[in-house]
């Protein structure tokens, strides 16, 4: 991911210098235009400093129970040749209203307690997601390691993958809820609303994007707007006031659209 941005960012500072060279007035003119579209931030959780979502928020996480060591999809996007199903220790986790997600712990922590001691890091930012979100994720797939290794959703399986090194990282900096909200968007709601009118009307409408992740692509435009609206949304106060401005002027439809669906 940092790679390709990085990536992409080197082609448009290129663009821009070689327009800049070669152009006559207008082209500058229409440069500066497109230029105020930009996107605000490089990209949600790593890309600001904002703190959308709290340690001390509330978490509806009641109890872990633990199922079992048993044969589980553990889908890894390093390229480990594990197969894809193996054992793993799997605990289901559940919440206050009524919600349950699993918890399926890689072969290689070597013991129940310290899957279980892993498992205990991710029940209350699992417990800070909206209940809309509980209702729809399935589970969370963990693999031990993988400090630079990103986490990952599958939209239609409603599961998201991490990595316990990466999420001791993220806890470091404040990020693991949001990590979890983007996965668990990805994971939960997205496959439901991507593809319908709504969605890529307000896209249209906005002609903008919030950050230059979410230009890469429409999935990571759904996950990245969902944390900014749901913040917006429901702890404004968070977001420094003329951040918020920004925000509402760039994807007002987008956050209409994410209104919407979270009074559901
Ligand atoms: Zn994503």
């Amino acid at each position: 991911m940092a790679v390709i941005l990085s990536t992409a960012a080197i082609l448009l500072g290129v663009l821009a210098v070689s327009r800049g060279l070669t152009s006559s007035g207008p082209l500058k003119k229409e440069t500066a235009i497109r230029e105020t579209k930009a996107p605000i931030y490089g990209s949600s959780v790593v890309g600001t400093d904002f703190d959308f979502i709290t340690d001390a928020d509330p978490s509806a996480f009641t109890r872990l129970e633990y199922v079992g060591f048993q044969k589980f999809e553990m889908p890894d996007k390093r390229e480990t040749g594990e197969p894809l199903v193996q054992d793993a220790y799997l605990f289901n986790a559940y919440f206050s209203d009524g919600t349950k997600v699993g918890i399926a712990l890689d072969k290689d922590f070597g013991s129940r307690q310290a899957a279980e001691h892993d498992a205990r890091r991710y029940t209350s930012p699992l417990g800070k997601l909206p209940s809309l979100y509980r209702r729809n994720l399935k589970h969370v797939v963990v693999h031990t390691g993988g400090a630079d290794t990103t986490s990952f959703a599958e939209d239609k399986g409603h599961f998201f993958v991490i990595y316990s090194d990466n999420a001791t990282k993220r806890i470091g900096t404040h990020d693991l809820e949001e990590t979890f909200f983007h996965e668990g968007t990805h994971a939960s709601i997205q496959a439901k609303y991507i593809g319908e009118t709504a969605w890529q009307e307000a896209k249209k409408a906005d002609n903008a994007y919030i950050t230059r992740y979410a230009k890469t692509d429409d999935q990571e435009d759904f996950a990245e707007s969902a944390l900014f609206a749901y913040t917006l949304i429901n702890h404004p106060e968070r977001l420094p006031a003329a951040e918020r401005d920004r925000i509402e002027k760039q994807i007002p439809n987008r956050i209409a659209f994410f209104r919407s669906v979270f009074a559901d």
